[in-house]
């Protein structure tokens, strides 16, 4: 497979200004995407969710009119060169299920970002995860998502194994199958997310690796028959085709998997 920029068919994980730490509109990524021969631009920018308490990296609830107003005008004037979907990256909290019954009456999709796990009533960050009890907190989330037929994507879903510098135990390679398990029965696609190329390496064991992708994660999907797409999660424009792109198909050759180029939307 030629390294080049002919290998990013599609992206559907995509952020804009309106989320406070990403750069570019919704246009400013058609245009990138139309220059680099994209074929699908998925939109996916951060969720206003006035359930968390931290909406510093959020789009501010005001702000959803203009994220919708700019995705529409961009079909409208581009929709013959490339095809936009709608979209939002999102939480999954049970309490909230007809929140994305809401949003999906006017989006085409969701993605679900878990980046944080509810316990004893309190949010506690993905990042800060480290026992394998808050692990099982997330997977059961996880797999509830799920389940409600609400998300098409499952970003980064081994980011649970963030703070895991040395091999993974057994456990965690169970909660890790139960993600794929279910997934796969329930056509859910998995994400392989380039944004972790970004954010640099680990030593495990003498050995190289990244805090996500985790390589150990992935190995489990093969053969398993589940969908998996390689994702930007571009932050700026430039990152809809990067050095962490190429080095997530890389990953992905490595351990032999097949990416999706196409997600039936409908
Ligand atoms: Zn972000
Ligand atoms: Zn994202």
């Amino acid at each position: 497979m030629p390294l080049t920029n002919k290998i990013m068919k599609s992206n559907y994980h995509t952020h804009t200004y309106l989320c406070n730490h990403a750069i570019g509109t919704v246009e400013d990524y058609v245009k990138k995407a139309i220059e680099l021969n994209i074929k699908t631009l998925g939109m996916s920018d951060h969720a206003p969710f006035n359930f968390l308490e931290d909406r510093s990296v959020r789009m501010g609830i005001e702000d959803y009119p203009i994220y919708l107003k700019e995705l529409s005008s961009s079909i409208e004037k581009y929709g013959d060169l490339i095809k936009i979907y709608k979209g939002l990256e999102i939480e999954y909290f049970p309490t909230h299920i007809k929140h994305y019954q809401e949003l999906l009456k006017e989006l085409d999709y969701l993605v679900l970002g878990q980046h944080y796990i509810q316990k004893n009533g309190k949010l506690k960050s993905i990042y800060h995860l480290k026992e394998v009890d808050d692990m099982k907190i997330y997977v059961k989330t996880l797999i509830e998502a799920i389940e409600t037929n609400n998300f098409k994507i499952i970003a980064h879903p081994d980011i649970f194994l963030f703070n895991q510098e040395n091999e993974l135990t057994e456990e965690m390679l169970y909660l890790s199958k139960m993600i794929i398990l279910s997934a796969k029965e329930n056509n859910v696609a998995l994400e392989i997310n380039a944004n972790g190329f970004r954010k640099g390496k680990i030593i495990v064991n003498g050995q190289v690796k990244y805090r996500y992708p985790r390589k150990e994660f992935w190995e489990l999907t093969k053969n398993t028959g589940v969908k998996i797409i390689i994702s930007s999660d571009a932050h700026k424009p430039k990152y809809l085709f990067d050095e962490a792109i190429i080095e997530a198909y890389k990953f992905a050759t490595s351990i032999g998997l097949e990416v999706e180029e196409e997600l039936v939307m409908n």
